[in-house]
């Protein structure tokens, strides 16, 4: 099997900008951003991430607000205050250097199994497997397995049954051979294109016709709904107030429109703000937004304040538009009132 899939690698992979370098560096930063990240999504932050902070000890000593301009809009900002974590102990316990072993680099912050094994592979060619997700479908329906996919045990068995068969020439080709694999061919929605694929002979779904039945899931918990009100208040020189998340949990240190809990109607906004000595001139109501997490959604119904006065109290800025663009680092669940605030920039201008 092995080297029916790095035939097809060498023929068939894809162009990806981080395959063009053996920099751990440049490798270690992509697989961190492709997690949970479409890689046409990924491409042009990883070039904008590399020309800021071409190296570990510049991504060492990067102040937090440029790390989260960087990673604006890719999401789960948790990884890049992990990446930055991981070069600091680089620095300090490694001399600088990417540590070359898997087992080194499983010590590192926000390295977990796949990551260890993605660069230890490609970037320093050691032979231990990399399993993400695409990894884990293609060996679930090349092997009709009927343990559910996200338990920790599968994962185990799929890593050891991986290991055991891992080239020592070329371990970082297969691993590369078997995530392209996941993503352009052993497809997990609709019908994966088993007539192009190298290990069709060798694959017990397609040889059943089972292909949908694998991997095996178990239903996924429904996720969490929070309501939320938000307020868009500017004040009369064009400014707009922001305040900081917590710095730990959903979202840390990033930046937001002051954000109430629950849907509040133009009656109980009104008086909410009276409480807090708000006094806008007008209010406009926004669209509704939603935002997908992972296990939670924000459904979001939106306001817009003009004020005449507004005083930022603790943890809160005013800003304008372009003071946004460049210093708040923002997540994309706020996009929808962010784009309310530029078309009125523009409408202004
Ligand atoms: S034959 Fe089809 S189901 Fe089996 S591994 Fe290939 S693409 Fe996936």
């Amino acid at each position: 099997m092995n080297q029916l899939l790095v035939s097809w690698y060498r023929q068939a992979a894809r162009d990806l900008p981080w395959r063009r370098t053996r920099d751990p560096y440049a490798i270690w930063l992509s697989e961190i951003m492709l997690q949970q990240t479409r890689v046409e999504t990924v491409i042009p932050y990883y070039y904008r991430f590399l020309e800021a902070l071409p190296n570990v000890a510049a991504l060492a000593e990067a102040e937090e607000a440029l790390l989260h301009k960087l990673w604006e809009g890719l999401g789960y900002y948790s990884r890049v205050r992990n990446l930055q974590k991981a070069a600091k102990q680089v620095m300090t316990l490694y001399g600088g250097q990417i540590p070359t072993t898997c087992d080194q680099l499983l010590n590192l912050c926000g390295i977990g199994d796949y990551t260890a094994g993605a660069v230890a592979s490609i970037a320093f060619g050691e032979a231990v497997p990399a399993v993400d997700g695409n990894v884990l479908r293609v060996v679930s329906r090349q092997l009709a397995a009927e343990g559910d996919i996200l338990s920790p045990a599968v994962r185990r068995s799929c890593r050891q049954l991986l290991l055991e068969q891992m080239p020592a020439d070329c371990p970082g080709e297969l691993n590369q051979a078997l995530m392209d694999l996941g993503a352009t061919i052993c497809l997990p929605n609709g019908f994966p294109k088993c007539e192009s694929c190298p290990i069709s002979g060798l694959c017990l779904a397609r040889e059943r016709g089972q292909q949908q039945l694998f991997p095996v899931k178990s239903p996924k918990k429904a996720r969490e709904s929070k309501p939320y009100t938000v307020l868009v208040i500017q004040d009369e020189q064009g400014r707009f107030l922001l305040r900081q998340r917590p710095d730990t949990g959903l979202l840390a240190s990033l930046w937001e429109f002051p954000m109430l809990e629950g849907h509040l109607t133009r009656a109980e906004l009104t008086g909410t703000l009276t409480k807090q000595d708000i006094q806008p001139a007008r209010i406009q109501t926004l669209r509704k937004a939603r935002h997908i997490f992972t296990h939670l959604e924000w459904e979001m119904t939106g306001y817009f304040l003009s004020c005449p006065q507004v005083k930022p109290r603790d943890g809160e800025v005013l800003a304008t538009w372009e003071q946004i663009q460049q210093q708040y680092a923002m997540s994309s669940a706020l996009d929808s009132y962010r784009q309310f605030i530029k078309q009125q920039g523009e409408d202004e201008t």
